[in-house]
């Protein structure tokens, strides 16, 4: 069973250092675990924060262990009543190949059924991340049919989910992300209203300019996925008790810190931003993972992955996804 470890911690930009590939033996099963063989592990922005030994809302990685993470898989031995060999299972278990699973533990696998919605995506669209864009939509910004809302890093795992739904509820949508091809498949395949090439516009003042230019009516509720330049040049366009969805601020997670100056167009525009850590509301996951799961089903969303190819490739994959080199939905595909 091959694994990627957490070896030291970063100072400063990570980088591949940090991991450790090990092989390990996979322990003989319990009464009532199961073996998975993992098909996709997940990587997601929020694993950086967690390589730093500081005070957050989650525990840090522990050193010498897996680096900790979602996947996808198949149940291939099984000593419990409730996964038979061949289920297909999201759990928890890790940058590795393998994981040892107790199938009481709550909430420590779910079965998944793959007729309509492909294994990958419920890393993706059909989990975690698209949940994240459903809580922020429907409980924080709680949009009006045909107001404006806006999203950042729109071609990812959670701003193309954030599209779609915000498509079913007939809103125009306008995404934010870099370089052209990224926002041609923004509008062209995922149906967003336009999108704004933010490494075309370097400084606040031009960004807020061409987003004058796409959101004529100002803009009713935003998803923050990255913070910096980005989202001051959002705020200067937000309506009056606009609200905020205050997601991710991938901009500041590796190292260098992201001066923002928006306090004071809180105050004028009466805004609200609310910031939100999507497992703190299993609540909302069961409704949230059938719409989601229809909007796939039906090919409303069709999210694109990145997808590393084995699990030596998942620390550059991981560093890459940091510096916005993923496409879509970064995964790592082990056989
Ligand atoms: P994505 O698939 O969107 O990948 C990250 C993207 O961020 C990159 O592709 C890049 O796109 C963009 N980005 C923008 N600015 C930068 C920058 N300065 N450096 C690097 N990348 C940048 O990731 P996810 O959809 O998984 O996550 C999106 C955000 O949501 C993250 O901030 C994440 O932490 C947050 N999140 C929060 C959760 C919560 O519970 N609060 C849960 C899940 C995710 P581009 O090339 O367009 O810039």
């Amino acid at each position: 069973n091959k694994q990627i470890h957490l070896d030291n911690r970063p100072a400063g930009e990570a980088s591949a250092s940090n991991f450790k590939l090990v092989t390990a033996e996979t322990p003989a099963l319990q009464d009532g675990q199961v073996l998975v063989r993992h098909h996709f592990m997940s990587l997601d922005p929020y694993m950086r924060g967690r390589m730093n030994d500081s005070k957050s809302y989650a525990a840090p990685q522990p050193l010498g262990q897996v680096m900790q993470g979602g996947t996808v898989g198949e149940v291939v031995e099984s000593k419990s009543d409730k996964y038979k060999v061949g289920d297909k299972v999201v759990g928890f278990g890790g940058w590795q190949e393998y994981s040892v699973v107790n199938a009481d533990q709550v909430g420590a696998l779910r079965k998944v059924d793959t007729t309509h919605v492909p294994l990958s995506h419920y890393l993706g669209a059909v989990g975690m991340p698209g949940v994240t864009a459903w809580y922020g939509l429907v409980k924080i910004i709680q949009p009006k049919a045909g107001q404006t809302v806006v999203v950042s890093a729109a071609s990812g795992a959670v701003g193309s989910a954030f599209g779609a739904l915000a498509k079913a509820r007939d809103l125009r949508v306008v995404g934010i992300a870099g370089g052209e091809d990224k926002c041609k498949y923004v509008t062209d395949d995922l149906g967003f209203d336009a999108c704004i090439d933010y490494k075309a516009h370097r400084d606040v003042g031009a960004l807020s300019k061409a987003l004058k230019a796409a959101c004529l009516d100002g803009i009713s509720g935003y998803f923050e996925n990255v913070g910096g330049v980005v989202m001051d040049a959002v705020m200067t366009r937000m309506n009056a008790f606009g609200r905020i969805a205050l997601c991710g601020m991938i901009a500041g997670y590796d190292g260098k810190p992201v001066p923002m100056s928006f306090p004071q167009l809180l105050l004028t525009n009466r805004m609200t931003l609310e910031g939100f850590i999507v497992s703190e509301h299993m609540e909302v996951w069961p409704e949230a993972l059938t719409e989601l799961g229809m909007l796939v089903g039906t090919g409303k969303l069709r999210p694109r992955e990145s997808v590393a190819q084995g699990i030596e490739a998942a620390p550059e994959a991981f560093l890459g996804l940091l510096k916005g080199r993923n496409f879509g939905k970064q995964l790592v595909k082990l056989i």
